[in-house]
């Protein structure tokens, strides 16, 4: 059975954290094939790592386009027949609607695909290829931290400026779906 797995919500509710517990869930059983990506800044793959809140690390391959994933995954062989290739992507929303392609391009590889990413920006609105991910998954966690209200956070807003979730955590705070159409 082919699983399309979406992990989701906005920043600092633990999405990163349980990509890594099914990173090394996967990575116990012998038959699968384990791969992680992350999107990068740089034009080639790199060797990197996806880092959660509270610092834990796990290997990744960095690339620039979501297309590099489907080529990497193709151009790697399995041991044997039998074995079945796992991908994790994490901040999965820089991918763009690309994602969307990428996803159907390695289910048809025989895939299963496990992503992570904000499925809202700080505008609170629909962000790059998430929309089309969560639509298109079999499984979806949608994951909440607190607003400093008490309520269940529900988007990522910019202290400083209306804006784009940029890479770095300062500045930016879980709202509530309350506090977030008030302001
Ligand atoms: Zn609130």
């Amino acid at each position: 059975m082919l699983n399309i797995e979406v992990i989701t919500g906005g920043m600092f509710c633990g999405k990163t954290t349980l990509l890594q517990k099914k990173i090394r869930e996967a990575q116990k059983v012998e038959y699968f094939k384990t791969y992680v990506f992350k999107p990068s800044t740089d034009n080639r793959y790199s060797e990197s790592s996806v880092v959660s809140h509270d610092g834990v690390e796990e290997d990744a391959i960095a690339v620039r386009h979501g297309m590099q994933i489907v080529h990497y995954v193709m151009q790697d062989e399995l041991v044997s027949p039998e074995h079945k290739k796992v991908v994790f992507i994490d901040e999965a929303q820089f991918f763009d609607k690309i994602l969307e392609n990428v996803i159907q391009r390695l289910v048809i590889l025989g895939c299963d695909v496990v992503i992570a990413g904000l499925d809202l920006d700080s505008n609170g609105r629909p962000f790059g290829g998430m929309p089309s991910a969560i639509a298109m998954a079999t499984k979806i966690h949608k994951l909440t931290a607190r607003c400093k209200c008490g309520n269940e956070s529900y988007v990522t807003t910019n202290k400083n400026k209306k804006g784009i979730v940029q890479v770095g955590n300062e500045g930016y705070e879980p709202t509530c779906i309350k506090c977030f159409y008030n302001n």
